[in-house]
């Protein structure tokens, strides 16, 4: 077709990391969700050891794949859950050297590779010192934060110094998913509701609901927040929320904010359509956010690419549309 094709949401690890996983996961300190989590993708079976070795490769194999598969471009990103399932301390250095690591794995493809940056909300000065390396000394894009981190959310303003820091640094968060919090994963325990299909669309859309109604953006008014999984469902509920919004502050049951939900997420959130191969999604989410605010992710290496990209050369959309989708909205986003 010849469309310049660049992927936004894909992800990558470190072998040191992923060892560490393996010590949580086998401490009496692991989280439920991440238990069950750990089980499928630190798994022993061919699957999980060909997500491993394909998770750990930003090298030649990596750039192979993505010629197969027809990506020009890969925006990298730690996998869930990241740093975020260790101890502050270790979190801290470990995000360092990730974030090392990929910035080499960059710099020996810069026309094909750009990355986003891992740090460790836990500790917020050590994170907004991290971000502040990674994006002026490292070359980096933004940042990616797996959603909470030991069940707390980013709208507690102990983590505020972090979106300071990134709105003066003109670095975009994603806010990418991971398993349900502690306090909420219980129930989603059965019937594998907890994985990627369902629970960590509800606990990232909760997550950014929490950064909205928390006044996060009228504080911090030129954040963005990347959301993948076509906004984890929430162009479908922006007009009930708003309207359900407004009958609370009516019965004062909440504060007032200066403008509606959906106008911070019209203007301080852009989606990604990572592992969302649908067109009613698609479409549905161009009507309310305009094509200008969706971008394409293929979620390599846990979506198939070839799904992801048969789907967007195919949807009926304009081709001026499907060209900002694939790479002119990530191009002005990401400054690539
Ligand atoms: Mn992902």
């Amino acid at each position: 077709m010849g469309i310049k094709r660049i992927a936004v949401e894909e992800a990558f690890v470190t072998e040191e990391i992923a060892q560490e996983w393996k010590k949580v996961l086998a401490s009496k300190f692991v989280e439920p969700g991440f238990q069950m989590m750990g089980n499928t993708i630190l798994g022993d079976d061919p699957g999980a050891r060909m997500v491993h070795s394909r998770l750990v490769d930003t090298g030649a194999g990596r750039i192979q794949q993505m010629d197969a598969d027809g990506i020009d471009m890969a925006v990298l990103s730690i996998t869930s859950p990241g740093v975020q399932a260790f101890d502050a301390v270790t979190a801290t250095r470990l995000a360092k050297d990730a974030n090392d690591a990929l910035a080499k794995a960059v710099q020996a493809h810069p026309t094909r590779l750009a990355a986003l940056a891992a740090v460790a909300p836990h500790y917020p000065q050590g994170a907004v010192q991290e971000l502040q390396r990674a994006m002026t000394l490292l070359g980096m894009k933004g940042f990616l934060i797996n959603s909470h981190t030991m069940g707390e959310y980013l709208d507690d303003q102990k983590f505020w110094p972090i979106f300071e820091a990134a709105e003066a640094l003109d670095a975009p968060l994603y806010l990418h998913p991971r398993e349900p919090g502690p306090d909420l994963v219980k129930p989603f325990l059965d019937y594998g509701l907890y994985f990627a299909g369902f629970g960590f669309a509800v606990e990232t859309s909760l997550h950014a609901m929490r950064l909205i109604m928390c006044g996060l953006f009228d504080e911090f008014p030129k954040l963005k927040i990347i959301l993948g999984h076509m906004g984890e469902g929430l162009p479908f509920w922006l007009q009930r929320i708003d309207n359900r919004y407004l009958l609370q502050v009516k019965i004062g049951a909440v504060k007032k904010m200066k403008r509606l939900p959906s106008d911070y997420f019209l203007d301080n959130f852009v989606i990604t359509t990572s592992g969302v191969m649908s067109g009613p999604a698609l479409k549905l989410s161009m009507e309310v956010l305009g094509a200008e605010r969706i971008m394409f992710a293929a979620d390599y290496p846990y979506e198939s690419v070839t799904e992801g990209v048969q789907f967007m050369d195919t949807v009926d959309i304009t081709d001026a549309q499907r060209q900002m989708i694939y790479a002119g909205n990530a191009e002005k986003l990401f400054k690539l």
